[in-house]
């Protein structure tokens, strides 16, 4: 308790370095307990300005009085980090207040209007109460009521719309009595499955278990209308539960033809009080339109008036996914009025989506000026593509940080390696061809797998149910990076790996074989992708589907899911080609540090691993592994060559490794590697070429080189034979190109060389 030169003031001791007195001396410490039913004279005492004061919880007005007082009571939420430690209560202002004062019986005292003006006989009435305040600050201080008044600054709701500063204001409203079902709401939320399951006990949960009644009207012109009548004479009430209980009432008058029951029609509908025969008007409110969303399973059939059998097959729901704001939203109305109304949950499954927000994590907004609008990704990537990101990027339940970069490197990755793969595929089996049919229907032609059909095969039914299994348990986000997993194995390994099988000349069974498997796997993709990117897969379908077998169904989506067949899974051989692709890349990485590119054969390639086992692995897929990093010899330590043998400082080697393996490749160069490198060289040279004439795929060709570099024309004599099968030369001269021929030059073993080619004579 303070002491100044006219007056005492009261307030927290922990506070009051903080509210810095000034001209006042500490008079003596009393605790809070002794000042709770202390008397006090409120600063304005509302019966002096014809204002009513309403007791609680009754509302009946209070007597006026002069020379009003208020009592001091406690509460434990008042703050000793800032103000005073006195705390004023409106119980017409805020919900905290307004608890306060129905459980100690304070008094309702509401000096505002609906438009936020100040009523009664104060200096100030008829003003919006912000422009009131410097009003009632002038007051309080010519009647030395005020010691100080400053600025805080706070956050404070404002109008979404044309940013008004709200008002908290107490008015009476319907409620829904949601905390009676609270047990059956809890005990429902028990049997929904929650994808995250975390939701389920954690947020809804919560929600649950603090429910509070359903504040379910709404003063608006829009909306359902509450279809509660009252008497104006003895204020009965009168909730009508159906158009023909509203037609069954006595004196009624108003109904609108044709039927509408919206507003204003409905206001005008009145009818007789069945207690005293006074007039029915119903209420004005509407109700909340999350109560409308919440009555949608019931709604959307119009039932129990009618559609009975569909209501019944439908109801519960087998999914619902929105995002998990709607915890208190949608999942929750929902919820609540189907436990009212049949004691059950209306969906047994959530799914419960995080936010988009942007590239930073943070939330978009037009001030901001971080949304990303839809339409130009949509114009320029396509729907399919923007789709896919979405699912395969971040995990459906976690906020989603929108990147155009990381949309278009999905594409990259993932839609056109697929696509790349798809026009290879239809690239050779249109100029072979290939029937699909005949490999199943014509016994006499029956594909010969090689293993890496087979490991392919038994990577796409892995596949298969793996994707089956994610799905079962709505996770299309593991589905896709699994299926994404899977096109990038079958482009960079199996179609890589056997390109030669499609372009060669001999129509065998190999390279049937080789047609059937990717054709399968391209195929089985179109179905496992059509739930992700509908518009691709479809195109995929009808065109490898459709266009050969006109019996087929006619969409991708009218197909049944596939089905894993088991018998072709074999996960031995799927994790030794994965050792052997992560013994290849770290084999290319040994090259890139030695500066030596794949096309250069190298004499070996030594590998560590740790066991015997990879050891057989990798030994079972060396020739796969010597021809993708192009090495003549491969040596495998298993467990027993441990440390020793590896050539780790020699500098004939280059070496890459990570955690588990180590891979060293031998750099010294012979005439005849150095030779082979110039072939392979050549060929890559005319193999663009041909694609820069637009040369057809299929077209044969004449080549024409000329050099000083005697190295050069030997490579071109003993390799002859492999350049023109690789480039479809027919023939290789020496010598200068007609008129015509398309050219290049090109530097090779520091010497240039002039290549040229043209389109073979179609006699030849
Ligand atoms: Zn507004
Ligand atoms: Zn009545």
């Amino acid at each position: 308790m303070m002491e100044g030169d006219r007056d005492y003031l009261i307030l927290a001791t922990t506070l009051l370095d903080k509210v810095g007195l000034e001209g006042y001396n500490e008079l003596g410490i009393v605790s809070g307990e002794d000042l709770v039913h202390l008397e006090y004279g409120p600063l304005f005492n509302p019966h002096d300005f014809s204002v009513q004061r309403l007791g609680l919880p009754t509302l009946r007005p209070e007597e006026a009085r002069e020379g009003l007082t208020y009592s001091v009571i406690a509460s434990d939420f008042v703050s000793l980090d800032e103000g005073t430690g006195v705390v004023h209560i409106a119980p017409a202002f805020g919900e905290v207040d307004f608890d306060i004062g129905m459980s100690s019986g304070l008094e309702f005292v509401q000096p505002v209007d609906l438009e936020g003006k100040v009523t009664g006989t104060y200096t100030f009435a008829g003003r919006f109460v912000k422009d009131a305040d410097p009003l009632i600050l002038d007051d309080l201080r010519s009647r030395g009521l005020l010691y100080r008044s400053e600025t805080i600054i706070h956050t404070y709701p404002f109008c979404w719309r044309c940013e008004t500063p709200l008002l908290y204001y107490a008015k009476p409203a319907w409620y829904i009595r949601t905390t009676a079902a609270k047990g059956e709401l809890i005990s429902g939320n028990a049997e929904i499955d929650w994808y995250p399951d975390y939701i389920k006990r954690g947020r809804f949960g919560d929600w649950l278990k603090n429910n509070v009644d359903w504040a379910f009207s709404r003063e608006r012109y829009w909306g359902t209308p509450l279809n509660i009548w009252r008497c104006s004479s003895c204020s009965n009430y009168q909730c009508v539960g159906s158009v023909d209980a509203l037609r069954g009432q006595s004196d009624l008058s108003g109904l609108a033809t044709p039927l509408d029951l919206h507003r204003p029609y409905v206001d005008a509908l009145t009818f007789a009080c069945p207690q005293c025969g006074g007039t029915m008007r119903r209420v004005p409110e509407v109700a909340d339109c999350w109560f409308d969303s919440g009555a949608m399973p019931v709604a959307q059939w119009h039932y129990p008036f009618e559609n009975e059998v569909v209501f019944k097959d439908s109801f519960p729901a087998d999914l619902i996914c929105e995002a998990v704001d709607q915890t208190r939203g949608w999942f929750y109305s929902l919820h609540a009025l189907s436990t009212l109304l049949f004691g059950r949950p209306c969906f047994k499954t959530v799914i419960s989506l995080g936010f988009l927000v942007d590239a930073q994590g943070k939330k978009m907004s037009k001030s901001k000026g971080n949304v990303v609008d839809p339409w130009p990704l949509l114009s320029s990537y396509g729907a399919d593509a923007l789709r896919l990101y979405m699912l395969v990027s971040t995990a459906g339940e976690d906020d989603h940080r929108f990147s155009t970069k990381r949309l278009g490197e999905t594409i990259r990755r993932f839609l056109l390696t697929l696509w790349n793969t798809y026009s290879f595929f239809t690239l050779y089996a249109n100029i072979d061809r290939f029937e699909p049919q005949r490999v199943t229907g014509d016994s006499s032609r029956q594909p010969v797998l090689t293993q890496m059909d087979s490991w392919i095969s038994s990577e796409l039914n892995r596949l298969t149910s793996d994707v089956s299994r994610s799905m079962d348990n709505y996770n299309p986000t593991a589905a896709t990076r699994r299926i994404e997993g899977f096109v990038d194995k079958l482009s960079n390994w199996y179609v890589r790996r056997n390109r030669r099988r499609f372009w060669k000349s001999e129509d065998d069974a190999d390279k049937l074989a080789a047609y059937a498997t990717l054709y399968q796997c391209l195929v089985t993709l179109s179905q496992l992708l059509a739930p992700f990117v509908p518009f691709v897969a479809e195109g995929l379908y009808r065109n490898l589907v459709c266009s050969v077998d006109p019996g087929a169904r006619e969409s991708v989506h009218l197909t049944d899911f596939p089905v894993a067949d088991e018998a072709k899974i074999n996960d031995k051989l799927n994790s030794d080609v994965d050792l052997a692709m992560k013994i290849s890349s770290l084999a290319r990485a040994a090259r890139a540090r030695a500066g030596i590119k794949v096309r250069q054969p190298l004499a070996r390639a030594v590998v560590e691993v740790k066991t015997e086992a990879e050891k057989k692995s990798l030994e079972a897929l060396a020739t796969e592994v010597m021809e993708e990093i192009n090495v003549k010899q491969l040596v495998v330590l298993g467990e027993a060559e441990q440390g020793g043998e590896f050539p780790s400082d020699r500098p004939d080697h280059g070496v890459a490794s990570d955690a588990r393996y180590k891979v060293a490749i031998s750099t010294a160069l012979t005439p005849e590697l150095v030779a082979e490198g110039v072939s392979r060289e050549l060929v890559r040279h005319l193999q663009n070429m041909r694609r820069s004439a637009t040369f057809a795929i299929t077209d044969h060709i004449v080549t024409y080189y000329q050099t000083e570099e005697p190295l050069v024309k030997q490579v071109i004599g003993v390799f002859g034979g492999y350049i023109g099968q690789e480039t479809l030369s027919d023939e290789l001269i020496d010598g200068l190109p007609p008129a015509g021929a398309y050219g290049e030059k090109h530097r090779i073993l520091n010497s240039e060389v002039s290549l040229a080619i043209r389109q073979a004579d179609p006699e030849s």
